[in-house]
């Protein structure tokens, strides 16, 4: 059975690029009817916290991942958090050390910069140089009665090594470039790589779908497979994200975390279809899919070898769809927070006009592309407006006050302004100033909200209500009726 995992460092806030790996690996392995673990990387004790793990993990459930395996929900390999797994890397390490694959390092950071520093000044690959391989017994027995810290080390045998990339094909590494590396840091703590290799081994992983950044790390991993006596999993490395600058993506380039899209309001399911995005494409070419949708024909193969470049804009597009087409009353809900942060419906829900705002949201759904954005959208209907000295000399002119005038008598003639009624309005007035198309609506437009573009008028007119917008077009009218 197909076995994936997402292996993040809680060290901060799940950024998007980082989320694209769980997603591929979630897809990977609902495509293979195999199973998706989450394992929490923090044998980086300094920066690694707690909160960050729930987070992400409140994130990832967010956007619509499950796992069949990890911290919270637990599984017959954990625990699959690190840090709670030290004994096993401590007797494996030992286990190690026992059959000569390993040996411990008495070096100090010091002398291992110095060291690189030579190496780096003759041009030598600023390699360990193994010199603690082969100490003698009395030199090991010396160094282990002085009571120096050492780290211990993996032996790396000379040689290439090649495995098949599931994406790139064919990747070649000569091992003589790497020193022998640790396993074993000196305060007790496993290296990543040996931390990887063993729980990969031991939560019987098939398949290792991660970043580019890894590709180097990977024949480290395979040697540590082998000594686990493990046939090594299958690799995927997908390419990175860019930002449109092609440096790797960050917040510079517009892109957030996953918390903050979700805080900005952003539809998982939008936001998901947009990572699926980043780096593949469905046969069809469809922009607009669902993970469900795909699932049958993902190949990991397909994936781009180059990096993907992250497009706010075509996020935001994307988003907007989904928007238009969500259902009404969830929109309703998300929209709620936002409106009473914003001071313009009550905090207590049930005083809240529920039709009312229904309405609001969706008249201004389809101007917006994530659903913070709603409050300055809906701002027009909540605040007096405020009309700058361009408009106010626009609504001045002759046709904008024929226009303004006659719909202005039109509206007093009705007690409603329903759509039906503000359309048949609008001929009328169509007709009296022979006025048609942007020409006639923009005075209206600009009269009620003080904006050249918004939502359409019939649904601002309506939730304005008919006593607001005659009050709206009075202010403008030079010659009073
Ligand atoms: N903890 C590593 C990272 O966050 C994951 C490495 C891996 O997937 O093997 O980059």
């Amino acid at each position: 059975m197909v076995r994936v995992r997402f292996a993040p460092s809680p060290t901060g806030l799940l950024h998007i690029g980082n989320a694209r790996m769980a997603v591929f690996n979630w897809l990977f392995a609902r495509r293979h009817k195999g199973a998706f673990i989450l394992r929490i990387e923090d044998t980086d004790v300094a920066r690694s916290e707690r909160k960050h793990m729930e987070q992400l993990m409140a994130d990832l459930h967010w956007l619509g991942l499950t796992w069949q395996e990890g911290p919270d929900v637990g599984g017959p390999y954990g625990p699959y958090i690190q840090s709670e797994r030290l004994h096993i890397y401590h007797d494996i390490c030992r286990k190690f050390l026992h059959d000569g694959l390993a040996y411990r390092c008495y070096c100090t950071p010091e002398e291992l910069e110095e060291r690189r520093q030579v190496a780096k000044r003759t041009g030598k690959p600023p390699r360990y140089d193994n010199r603690c391989r082969n100490l003698t017994d009395e030199q090991n027995k010396a160094f282990e009665t002085s009571g120096l810290n050492f780290t211990v080390r993996f032996k790396v045998p000379e040689e290439f090594l090649v495995f098949d990339d599931l994406i790139r094909g064919a990747c070649q590494f000569d091992m003589s470039l790497v020193g022998d590396f640790v396993i074993m840091r000196s305060d007790g703590t496993p290296s990543f790589h040996f931390a990887v290799a063993v729980d990969d081994t031991l939560m019987q992983i098939t398949h290792v779908i991660r970043g580019e950044d890894h590709l180097s790390n990977t024949p480290c991993h395979i040697l540590l497979f082998h000594a686990l006596n493990r046939k090594p999993p299958q690799f995927a490395h997908l390419s990175l994200t860019m930002g449109a600058d092609r440096t790797l993506l960050s917040k510079r380039h517009g892109a957030f975390s996953l918390s903050e899209y979700r805080k900005l309001g952003y539809l998982p399911e939008a936001l998901l279809n947009y990572m699926m995005l980043l780096g593949w494409a469905p046969k069809d070419k469809k922009e607009r899919f669902k993970a469900d949708d795909v699932i049958e024909t993902f190949e990991i193969s397909t994936m781009s070898k180059s990096s993907s470049v992250f497009d706010q804009q075509k996020l935001d597009w994307l988003s907007g769809q989904y928007l238009r087409e969500a259902e009404l009353e969830r929109l309703t809900n998300l929209a709620i927070p936002y409106l009473q942060a914003a001071g313009f419906v009550s905090q207590d829900e049930n005083t809240i006009d529920r039709a009312k705002l229904r309405l609001t949201v969706d008249t201004v759904r389809n101007n917006i592309s994530c659903m913070s954005q709603i409050v300055q959208e809906v701002n027009i209907f909540f605040n007096d407006i405020v009309i700058s000295e361009n408009h106010i000399e626009f609504l001045s002119s002759e046709t904008a006050q024929s226009i303004l005038l006659s719909f202005y008598n039109e509206i007093c003639k009705t007690n409603t302004l329903s759509p039906e009624i503000f359309k048949d309005t609008l001929k009328t007035v169509q007709k009296e100033t022979k006025v048609t198309g942007k020409g006639l609506y923009l005075p209206i437009r600009v009269a009620l909200t003080g904006r050249e573009h918004g939502p359409e008028l019939y649904g601002v007119a309506h939730i304005l209500g008919i006593d607001t917008c005659k009050k709206r077009i009075e202010r403008f009218l030079l010659v009073k009726k």
